[in-house]
């Protein structure tokens, strides 16, 4: 019989998320996949699950989940694992997800492998890849022996199609326990930005240390803007202050895989490379001819990016008009 996998969906503005597909599909190439869905949009969402790749899915359409954090998903998911055991349950890695499957390893004494990259059977044993220290990666095994947790990487997968797949969905009757909305959402607050997600962007303008001075970042949002791409930074220059850790990329940051990836004063720690190096371009400008970041770059630029980064951007808009 295969592997019944589970993946819980997170939904944002009433949507399946986009990283939470990506999930869903890998499990679905895996084994059999098997969605949850809580929330007020659950019933609605359910029946499109089947086309990236559920079997069936379990549906509580309950406007608490989106109302108290965690807790009550943690409630409903514990008992539901009780009663089913299914071999895994995969989560993006998200703020809330990860909050999530933090509560349901400590609560159902169950094992939780982080930052998970890609997953394969062999045998009965699940070997999970896990990025460590940057460009090593080791193998995490998970004998079989309770439901796994491994929360996976956004962009580790792509969204796959799974066309004329039409779910089993599972209506569940559950009460939530009034002790589970103990956190309760205030307010949510859409973090303005002009152009693309980071997360979605096909083109990213970056900026490090080398740029000197935080005022100098708006030569990146220039560019990225002329592209009609979106900025991201290093470590380096958020740890400084300068931009808010949203914009940071990198083993600590967000992962990313645009079509085009430009790199401008950044040295190409293998940190910062964990986040990017799957770019399908990548531009370096710096002025450091030894700099890393070179020895992963399509086009290497050896030249003050103060300089270029405008001349680039006068460019490109010259070429669009
Ligand atoms: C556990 C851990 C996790 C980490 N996670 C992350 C992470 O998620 N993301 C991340 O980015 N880092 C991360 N780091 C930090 C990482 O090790 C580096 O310190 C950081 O990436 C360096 O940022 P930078 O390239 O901006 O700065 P620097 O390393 O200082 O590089 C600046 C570069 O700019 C060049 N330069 C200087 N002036 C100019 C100029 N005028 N024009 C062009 N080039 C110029 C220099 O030659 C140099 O190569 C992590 C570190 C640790 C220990």
């Amino acid at each position: 019989m295969s592997n019944t996998i589970w993946v819980l969906i997170e939904l944002e503005n009433g949507q399946p998320a986009r990283s939470s597909l990506e999930v869903l599909g890998k499990a679905a190439k895996l084994g059999r996949a098997e969605a949850v869905v809580l929330g007020a949009a659950a019933a609605e969402v359910a029946p499109i699950l089947g086309a990236y790749g559920a079997e069936k899915v379990y549906v509580h359409a309950d406007a608490t989940y989106d109302n108290y954090l965690t807790l009550p998903a943690v409630d409903t998911l514990s008992a539901l694992l009780n009663d089913h055991q299914p071999r895994l349950l995969l989560l993006a890695t998200t703020y809330e997800l990860r909050d999530i499957a933090a509560r349901l390893m400590v609560r159902n004494n169950l094992g939780l492998i982080t930052d998970a990259t890609d997953l394969a059977f062999a045998g009965e044993e699940l070997q999970v890849t896990v990025p460590w220290g940057g460009e090593n990666v080791v193998t995490a095994t998970h004998p079989h022996q309770g439901t796994g947790i491994v929360l996976t990487r956004p962009k580790a997968f792509a969204v796959e199609q799974f066309d004329g797949r039409t779910p089993e969905v599972e209506t569940l009757s559950v009460s939530i326990n009034s002790a589970a909305q103990a956190i309760k959402i205030v307010d949510s607050v859409d973090v303005a930005s002009e152009g693309p997600a980071l997360e979605d962007a096909s083109i990213i303008v970056s900026g490090g240390r080398g740029l000197g001075k935080a005022e100098n970042f708006q030569l990146v949002e220039a560019l990225a803007k002329a592209l009609q791409g979106a900025p991201g930074a290093t470590r380096a220059i958020v740890d400084a202050g300068w931009l808010p850790y949203s914009y940071q990329i990198g083993q600590t940051g967000k992962t990313v895989k645009p079509t085009l990836y430009v790199a401008a004063g950044i040295s190409g720690a293998i940190q910062h490379l964990a986040g990017m190096k799957g770019s399908k371009y990548i531009i370096a400008i710096n002025k450091d001819e030894n700099a890393p970041i070179f020895s992963v770059a399509d086009l290497g630029v050896i030249g003050d990016a103060l300089t270029i980064l405008p001349q680039l951007t006068e460019e490109v808009k010259r070429r669009k008009a």
